[in-house]
């Protein structure tokens, strides 16, 4: 491609992110051109998912309303679970069913949809492309390589290719003897897998206690990972539940489990059986999460380039979001094209802008927030086994009637608890929990 047909921005990977990134630039009419490995953008991705609108409609405006989106989540649960108990926590929020926040999504028609909105506002979407290299010139991105064997220019390389168990673009690039991101730890991203299960309707609404076309997501903590840091989770879909979950990578090599372990055993789990009988398994996903917190960032601009996403480590684990952390960067790293082109100047210093943009965003406010979240619970492993199996029992003298009076009861559960060290351990939670930053 000859220098003047070089476009303003080559964004890699049609995921919320990438997206979210071409869609910003073509609306303000930058050449764009958004590169999908997959045969239709969305046909290679794994999420839970609940989507949360609010970046969205930051991003395509009122237009959201007609994105593919499941069901809105009316009800919350939580649930800490040991091998006999699942203790509940469960917050039906009826404001929710006025104005929603969030939604049971499927990414492959949602992000077809919206990959279709940035075709609307001028972008150039090729599915089927894989990106295999960034092209380096002089020490900056210049441009990409692609399976087809075509190379493509740009002044500005935005990378949003998420996060997968092999070498990706930013670890295989080396500038100036550095790759732009150093190759993952296993404690710092989550394997996550995921069961697409087909349900009637009906018994969807029934067995989750939804009104028609409104939703529910439970969230199982403790022995539904079999004890390692994660959750397994039940979305429910219109005719379908996401059924999954994660857990450190670390931990299932640590302990030689398999994804489809975790799988089998919280699917047997006896609170969760009875919600899937009958349901078919129609697809099954497995995918990495980024969960190095805020320490996991890498440098997330360069000479010629950005980083997005999954692929700059941008998720809270805690809060089950992702989504909106990959739209939201993909945004503000646009604005920055958008900044750069009305300047003329695609420096490394002026691409910085993106770091300062991303800093006094939510996002950082949050990543900072959390970044001792997913080691406190990798380094506290009693967390998710013996305190919840103590809450178990104490629960258990509670709700028994036994022919024990309701004073001995009460010193029983006290005596349990003080031995166990649950108020040190509730306490020491709490503060660490309050004070995270
Ligand atoms: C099981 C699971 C459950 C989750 N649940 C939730 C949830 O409920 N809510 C939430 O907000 N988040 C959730 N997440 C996280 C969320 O999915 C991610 O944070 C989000 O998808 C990140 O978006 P992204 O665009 O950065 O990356 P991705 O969605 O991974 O998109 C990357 C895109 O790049 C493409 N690509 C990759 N490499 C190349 C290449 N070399 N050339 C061309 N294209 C390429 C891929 O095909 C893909 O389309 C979940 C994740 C998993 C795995």
């Amino acid at each position: 491609m000859a220098d003047e047909e070089k476009f303003d921005a080559v964004v890699v990977g049609a995921g919320p992110a990438g997206t979210a990134a071409a869609i910003t630039m073509a609306k303000a009419g930058l050449q764009v051109e958004l590169l999908e490995r997959g045969t239709k953008p969305g046909s290679k991705n794994v999420m839970g998912g609940i989507l949360y609108h609010h970046d969205l409609e930051e991003i395509v405006g009122d237009i959201w309303k007609e994105a593919p989106l499941a069901r809105p989540i009316i009800e919350e649960r939580r649930w800490m679970m040991t091998p006999e108990a699942a203790i509940g926590f469960d917050y039906k929020n009826l404001r929710n069913r006025m104005k929603p926040h969030s939604y049971s999504v499927l990414r492959a028609p949602f992000d077809a949809w919206f990959a279709e909105q940035a075709e609307k506002a001028g972008a150039v979407v090729v599915p089927e492309t894989v990106v295999d290299r960034l092209i380096v010139k002089n020490s900056r991105v210049v441009g990409v390589g692609t399976g087809r064997g075509d190379d493509v220019y740009a002044e500005v390389v935005i990378v949003c290719e998420g996060i997968g168990l092999g070498a990706g673009l930013l670890e295989k690039t080396v500038i100036n003897g550095q790759p732009l991101r150093r190759k993952l730890r296993p404690n710092e991203v989550a394997m996550a897998v995921k069961e697409i299960m087909q349900l009637d309707p009906g018994l969807i609404e029934e067995r989750f206690n939804c009104e028609r076309g409104e939703g529910c997501s439970i969230e199982c903590f403790g022995d539904s990972t079999m004890g390692m840091a994660g959750f397994m989770f039940i979305y429910t879909n219109k005719d379908t539940l996401s059924v999954g979950g994660g857990a450190l990578l670390s931990q299932f090599n640590e302990t030689l489990r398999s994804p489809n372990d975790l799988m089998e055993h919280f699917k047997n789990h006896s609170a969760v059986k009875p919600l899937l009988r009958g349901a078919e398994t129609v697809e099954y996903l497995a995918h990495l999460i980024p969960e190095g917190g805020y320490r996991g960032i890498p440098k997330v601009y360069g000479p010629g380039y950005l980083v997005c996403g999954d692929a700059a480590m941008l998720s809270n684990p805690v809060h089950r979001e992702g989504s909106n952390l990959a739209m939201e960067s993909g945004r503000l790293a646009g604005e920055t094209v958008i900044h750069a082109k009305e300047v003329d100047d695609f420096s490394e210093r002026r691409l910085a802008e993106y770091k300062g943009r991303l800093d006094n965003s939510w996002i950082m406010a949050d990543m900072r927030k959390y970044d001792g979240a997913v080691p406190l619970l990798e380094h506290n492993p009693q967390m998710l086994t013996k305190y919840p199996q103590v809450l178990d029992r104490a629960l258990d003298e509670f709700f028994r009637v036994d022919g024990e009076s309701k004073w001995g009861k009460q010193s029983i559960i006290l005596k349990m608890l003080r031995k166990e060290g649950m108020f040190r351990m509730g306490w020491d939670t709490l503060k660490a929990l309050w004070t995270m930053k």
